[in-house]
């Protein structure tokens, strides 16, 4: 009897995460003082509490659940590797069967210049590894100077050192000494936001330009590479113009700058495609892929390698001094390659491109309507809305950032729906299985929560 059976009440359970469970980015007090919510299983797109609550998880746990809960052919998978070999190392000239059938269907699923792998655990250790990877890279060409990667404000790209470093959010940086040197943030493509009076057509040049200023600034012979996310998950689901792309990627070829495209949410059907490469026409030297690679049941990521890179540093580079112990797991490569089997076997992308993409497109589309909603914007199964007391001047709430964000969030949560917030929008990404009556449930609930914001804004003299 090892496993963690759920039989103490809800109250203990709560007394005992606050006791000894230290939460990522949580105020530990203000969480102590609420107490956490407890969720005990999950099934499809459902999740259930301690309570017995039944919740619509709109998230995908971390925009990873791609597949849905409770998915039998990854586990059985998982089982069966754990008998057969559980774990070993990929450092000393050794490999193993699940490692190398994962790489070869990646290489096969990513755009055909991709054909090579290193595998990590995460999505921040796949950025760890692309700025170590790309100095290497270049100084294994004889241009050791090109060291500075260049990213954006409000990016995310993990947690740990690099991963925050490449990231672009200021809460991050204040804390342990970030960004560590040679990390340039430039201005982000979040139109919304920061586009003013200008088309977003306008405003994506002008902010795919904001590189070519800062690789003029600092000197083409000094800079590694660009990281980007194909659409800003974390930031808040900031879809970029469609100008933006495609000046990006003339600039990097003009100065022979790598491109890193940073795939951890959008890679795996989140977009309609496999990779979100592909929905915005976008060819990566890199990709750092994680979350759907596994549909989170374990923990895994990689870095997805073109043939110009991967070549340039085995001829040029001799040993590469970076790896991680559970680079290329065994289990974890096991249920990945179970969960890439159903995302294929279940034409589950095509479905998100052609059915439930379009369908819930529609419907979120209409949200905007709402007195609340001050933008509605959505791509596959990747969407947000912008709450705002002014739809025409997309003005912020007469309350501190993320105050409206939070009640929202909160009513979501009563109504049996997970959407998260960032700053005063409310953002979605559903497990990709979601069918379109779980869509209208979703819809329906989240303007519910709207609603019930609306009147609790008003009550507080917020609109
Ligand atoms: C989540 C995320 C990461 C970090 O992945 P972890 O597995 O949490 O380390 C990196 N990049 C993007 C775009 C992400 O959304």
């Amino acid at each position: 009897m090892n496993h963690i059976a759920n039989n103490l009440p809800t109250a203990v359970l709560q007394a005992k995460d606050a006791a000894h469970h230290l939460h990522p980015f949580t105020d530990t007090k203000a969480l102590n003082e609420k107490g956490t919510r407890i969720i005990a299983r999950a099934d499809g797109v459902y999740l259930w509490d301690t309570d017995g609550n039944k919740i619509l998880d709109g998230m995908a746990g971390l925009w990873c659940v791609n597949v849905g809960y409770g998915r039998k052919e990854i586990i059985d998978a998982a089982h069966r590797q754990m008998q057969e070999l559980p774990y070993y190392n990929t450092f000393f000239q050794t490999s193993h069967p699940p490692a190398i059938a994962l790489a070869e269907k990646l290489s096969k699923l990513a755009p055909e210049h991709l054909n090579h792998v290193f595998f990590v655990g995460s999505g921040s250790e796949a950025n760890d590894t692309v700025v170590r990877m790309v100095r290497h890279y270049w100084a294994s060409m004889g241009e050791p100077s090109k060291k500075i990667i260049i990213s954006r404000k409000n990016g995310y790209h993990g947690s740990t050192m690099a991963g925050a470093s490449l990231g672009g959010m200021t809460a991050m940086h204040a804390q342990g000494g970030l960004p560590i040197p040679d990390i340039n943030h430039i201005d982000q493509p979040y139109w919304y936001g920061e586009g003013g009076d200008m088309s977003p057509a306008e405003f994506g040049i002008q902010r795919a330009q904001a590189l070519e200023d800062e690789i003029k600034r600092v000197g083409a012979e000094n800079v590694a590479a660009f990281i980007a996310e194909p659409i800003q998950g974390a930031g808040g689901v900031v879809i970029p113009p469609h100008t933006y792309w495609p000046e990006i990627q003339r600039i990097c070829k003009q100065y022979n700058i790598l491109l890193v495209v940073d795939e951890v949410i959008c890679g795996f059907g989140r977009t309609g495609n496999w990779f979100g490469s592909q929905t915005f026409d976008i060819k990566p030297d890199l990709m750092p892929i994680a979350k759907g690679l596994s549909s989170g049941y374990l923990p895994i990521g990689a870095v997805l390698v073109s043939d110009r890179v991967a070549e340039g540093f085995i001829e040029n580079g001799g040993d590469f001094n970076h790896g991680y112990t559970y680079s290329a797991h065994p289990v974890a490569c096991a249920a990945a390659l179970a969960n890439l089997e159903i995302l294929e076997n279940e034409g589950i992308i095509e479905k998100v491109a052609n059915e439930t993409g379009p369908y819930l497109a529609e419907k979120w589309m209409m949200l905007a309507d709402h007195p609340l909603v001050g933008e509605a914007r959505i791509c596959g199964l990747v969407g947000a809305l912008e709450l705002s007391p002014n739809k025409e001047t997309r003005a912020p709430f007469a309350a501190e950032t993320g105050t409206v964000g939070t009640i929202c969030r909160d009513f979501c949560f009563e109504t049996g729906l997970v959407m998260r917030h960032v700053r005063d929008s409310m953002i979605i990404s559903p497990p990709l299985v979601i069918t379109k009556e779980e869509i209208d449930e979703l819809v329906a609930k989240a303007h519910k929560a709207l609603d019930l914001t609306l009147e609790a804004v008003k009550a507080k003299g917020l609109i």
